[in-house]
């Protein structure tokens, strides 16, 4: 047994120390990035804000409004062939730069890619997502993907440390999801005891990446628009993001009604609701790890996608960054112990 003491930090532990700066306005701000990715050789510019994976989150809905906004949306695995037929016959042909077709590691799931992929060769992004990209299993799966998409922009995790970055990198992956334990409904650390402080981990593990001319997402753990400019301050290439755009129209998940309030349901993809959704119940060798909550109805999106933008724009120009490209360079981390005023909170 060992024990690592040097701290690891949360984006509730630090704040971006303010620069001196010549930008007039945030609207000055660039936030749109360009990548050439390590294996697929694409060139993608966008937004690199992501919609989650999730059932209630990286929905056709969802990836329709922040397409308008130049962001990403992994579209979850549940959705058949058909369902992507039917969506992708309306959409205009800018559509594929900016959404992922997600998929898990099991020999059905690559099957039901092949046909997704086969039917739409304009897609440029293959996310495959499990929650541990620790296995071995995970790493062949991605070199079987790898192998027989060598032009397609894959993303590959979750993984938190920089070794296994980089074994993902040799494997095939173009871009490599860090979190593991962060997430609004996930219990992870508290089922398994298992996680890593999402801004060291982002930190770490995009060093490890850039230094082979990788990427990374931050996936997880954002809870408002200063925890993503915290993240992509650490050197997240993408952000991506579950709760903060749950209880949207565009969301998926039922609207129930109580005392007079609307809620909208937002759950975990390893939690009960979830799994008896997909799996018909959870096994009897596991323990559900995310949480079902009601999230209060918050209206469209495109709202929120606003705030989130504004928020990221404005940590831009308190550190003097031009362009978001910038904010890592820019970005000087305090260490705090407290964040906010919680007088009327
Ligand atoms: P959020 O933005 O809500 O904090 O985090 C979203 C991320 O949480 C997702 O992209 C995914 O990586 C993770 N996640 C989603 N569902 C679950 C779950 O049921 N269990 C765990 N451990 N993580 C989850």
């Amino acid at each position: 047994m060992r024990v690592e003491t040097d701290l690891k930090l949360g984006f509730k532990d630090v704040l971006i120390r303010p620069k001196r700066s010549n930008l007039k306005s945030r609207a000055q701000v660039k936030m749109e990035r360009t990548f050439t990715f390590l294996h697929s050789k694409r060139q993608w510019t966008g937004v690199p804000i992501i919609a989650a994976n999730m059932d209630t989150i990286g929905t056709f809905e969802v990836a329709g409004v922040l397409a308008e906004h130049n962001m990403l949306t992994a579209i979850h695995k549940h959705y058949t062939p058909a369902d992507w037929q039917n969506f992708l016959k309306d959409c205009d042909s800018r559509i594929y730069s900016r959404i992922m077709v997600c998929t898990g590691t099991s020999d059905d799931d690559f099957g039901k890619l092949a046909k997704i992929a086969g039917n739409h060769p304009q897609l440029e992004f293959i996310c495959i997502d499990v929650a541990n990209g620790y296995s071995e299993s995970f790493v062949a799966f991605l070199s079987r993907v790898r192998e027989a998409y060598p032009d397609k922009t894959i993303v590959a995790g979750n993984v938190v440390t920089g070794e296994m970055v980089e074994e993902l990198l040799l494997s095939g992956a173009d871009v490599v999801k860090v979190g593991i334990g962060p997430g609004s409904a996930c219990t992870t650390r508290t089922k398994a005891g298992v996680g890593y402080p999402q801004l060291s981990a982002v930190i770490e593990c995009a060093d490890a990446a850039h230094g082979l001319g990788g990427r990374i997402i931050s996936d997880g753990g954002c809870t408002c628009p200063g925890d993503i400019a915290k993240a992509f301050g650490g050197g997240a290439d993408f952000t991506m993001l579950g709760g903060m755009l749950a209880g949207h129209d565009e969301s998926g998940g039922q609207l129930v009604e109580r005392g007079g309030q609307q809620y909208k349901l937002f759950y975990g993809m390893s939690s009960k609701t979830a799994m008896a959704r997909h799996a018909g119940g959870v096994a009897a060798y596991r323990a559900s790890e995310g949480k079902t909550v009601e999230v209060p109805y918050r209206g469209p999106i495109a709202e929120t996608v606003k705030d989130i933008l504004g928020g990221v724009r404005s940590a831009c120009t308190y550190v003097g960054a031009e362009a978001l490209r910038e904010l890592t360079k820019r970005t000087t981390f305090i260490r705090v112990q407290e964040q906010e005023n919680r007088l009327f909170s």
